[in-house]
């Protein structure tokens, strides 16, 4: 299959389907879906799956698409995260417009339908304690059993959750239970628990409740006061919807929503657990939830990933109903192809070798022309000064080079892109036997790069002026993980030790100082680079989005 046919298909899947069929058939006349985060943690790429899959469908078929924060446990939700989410949709390209709601605006309905499940007979206050009603859950090969608490008059436990409510009890002290059947065959309706005892001050609604909804309760009752036509949820969820279809039938909802599951995005060489990512965190294995090599949005936004490669590599993985493990090769390729298209040419040195041409005259310096890409004529043009000293990356020249080798050694001729065609007289080394600086000579006749006998060089080179470049911290990045599938219950084992290398004298063109921080630039022959937000006026620090080198593609050229 072409690139072009995956792209276009990967505008088709099962869900799609679906919302077109009901659309045909008049089951809906719009289309509502909704991404519904819990404000715990930073979003991470696989979000972006859930984010570009429902904001996506709501642009599609002209529907709309809430965002809405599952905000029902205060203990682990926090208003940076909110922040964090709003500007991480939008950076991804995606609007809810007015449609902001927080499962926090439904705590007073969600509380009146509970007294209403009471009163039915269908929820009871159970005062065992967490462990207790874990081991008579039961296990998946036998059945639950019931809790003492289960035969509780209407009139006790409308007593007890309204002194649940008014904070008479400590915590964990008692929890509604919905009354379904401590027999089933699926766990999640053995008696799930609606509501639990948490005196915790709420971002939202401050000190007012000391009883907060269950996810499992609050969520599809959410769904159903927004009126969400389509309820689109990871696999993990699946076992619930009977759960969620039975308050659907039980509670007076203004709606039916439909929960229909997809698999989620797992990566090679990540983890995308919000747990894990928490505690990268915090144990201080990363910089925060912005380092460059977590798997955020916000870390591949400070890496220098544009939103759109996001964008064309959620749209290739495609949706599916079965969990299947991506290669993070994909996700590069995606980076590079947008970054090679989108990103200019500038010239860096990573680990500099000083060259003195002694041809050249002391103290002229004169400036030369350099494309900002060579496939956009639109991109213009920018100048770079040449002059008796300059800079080379030291890998580019050896003193004894192998047969193949055919960039700077003593003798032999190379080009300087944009600039002239040199020649290498001699290394000059230090007491320790280091080369500190190269002595070479230019041909004033070859200038632009080409030699007017038309003989040829075989290697082209960057290259800065010593004076007029600028020093940098250059940060290069690799997997953070060094086992493609990294142990979620054990990860620090995994952990790789080498995921960071810091350049400390790199030198940059001066059109990188002056270029926008959020963009990354093409650093010729070593890759794609954005400047970090740890720069400073006199420091310019650089993160390496991704290297040139395409090795997913070699690999999957194979087959
Ligand atoms: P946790 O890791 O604690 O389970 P979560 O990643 O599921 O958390 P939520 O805030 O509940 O966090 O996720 C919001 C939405 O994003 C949910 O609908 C969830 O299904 C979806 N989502 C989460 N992780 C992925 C993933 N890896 N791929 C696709 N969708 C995901
Ligand atoms: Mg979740």
């Amino acid at each position: 299959m072409t690139t072009e046919t995956v792209a276009a298909e990967a505008g088709r899947d099962f869900i799609r389907d679906i919302i077109q069929a009901d659309l045909e058939s008049g089951k809906h006349r719009e289309i509502v879906t909704r991404f519904p985060p819990e404000p715990n943690g930073y979003l991470h790429i696989g979000h972006a799956k859930s984010i570009a899959l429902n904001f996506g469908i709501a642009q599609e078929f002209s529907g709309r698409c809430h965002l809405r924060f599952d905000d029902t446990n205060p203990t682990k939700e926090e208003q940076e995260y909110i922040d964090s989410i709003q500007a991480d949709v939008h950076w991804l390209g995606y609007d809810w417009g007015k449609n902001l709601f927080y499962a926090s605006d439904y705590f007073d309905r969600l509380y009146e339908w509970a007294e209403g499940l009471i009163r039915a007979g269908l929820a009871y206050v159970d005062d065992q304690s967490q462990e207790e009603i874990r081991i008579n859950r039961g296990t998946l090969t036998e059945p639950g059993k019931n809790s003492p608490f289960r035969e509780r008059s209407v009139e006790e436990n409308l007593d007890l959750f309204r002194r649940m409510k008014a904070g008479e009890f400590p915590n964990g002290a008692r929890v509604l239970r919905a009354r379904i059947d401590m027999t089933s065959g699926n766990i999640n309706l053995r008696d799930p628990v609606l509501y639990r005892i948490l005196h915790a001050t709420h971002p939202r609604t401050g000190d007012k409740w000391s009883i907060y909804p269950s996810y499992d309760y609050a969520h599809g009752q959410s769904d159903a006061i927004e009126g969400i036509t389509h309820s689109i949820c990871t696999l993990e969820f699946e076992d619930h919807r009977p759960l969620y279809d039975w308050f659907l039938g039980k509670l007076p909802v203004p709606a039916k929503p439909h929960q229909y599951e997809f698999a989620r995005l797992n990566l090679t060489y990540t983890l995308l657990s919000k747990r894990v990512l928490t505690l990268l965190v915090r144990d201080g294995h990363v910089s925060g939830w912005d380092d460059p090599r977590m798997p955020t949005i916000a870390g591949l936004k400070r890496r220098g990933v544009p939103p759109a490669a996001i964008r064309e590599f959620v749209k290739r993985i495609g949706v599916a109903k079965a969990n299947s493990v991506v290669d993070v090769g994909m996700l590069e390729f995606c980076i590079r192809e947008e970054l090679n298209r989108t990103a200019l040419r500038r010239m860096a040195v990573l680990r500099p070798l000083k060259v003195v041409i002694e041809n050249y005259p002391e103290g002229q310096t004169e400036e030369l022309e350099a494309v900002n890409h060579p496939d956009d004529p639109a991109a213009g043009t920018r100048r770079i000064a040449f002059g008796r000293e300059l800079y080379i990356e030291r890998d580019d020249f050896m003193e004894n080079p192998p047969k193949k080798f055919f960039r700077l050694s003593p003798g032999n001729e190379v080009r300087l892109r944009y600039a002239y065609f040199i020649k290498c007289r001699e290394a000059i080394k230090n007491a320790a036997g280091e080369i500190v600086e190269l002595r070479c000579t230019y041909d004033p006749l070859t200038r632009g790069g080409n030699a007017p006998d038309g003989r040829k060089v075989k290697a082209t080179m960057h290259w800065l002026p010593a004076a007029q470049s600028r020093p940098a911290e250059i940060r290069i990045y690799s997997q953070l993980f060094a086992n493609p599938s990294p142990d979620a219950s054990n990860f620090t084992v995994d952990l790789n030790q080498q995921s960071l290398e810091t350049l400390n004298d790199a030198r940059v063109e001066p059109a990188i100082a002056e270029a926008n921080s959020l963009d990354a630039v093409q650093f010729e022959r070593q890759g794609y680079f954005v400047r970090d937000k740890d720069s400073s006026a006199d420091r310019l620090v650089f993160n390496r989005t991704i290297g040139l080198r395409d090795t997913f593609a070699k690999e999957v050229g194979k087959g």
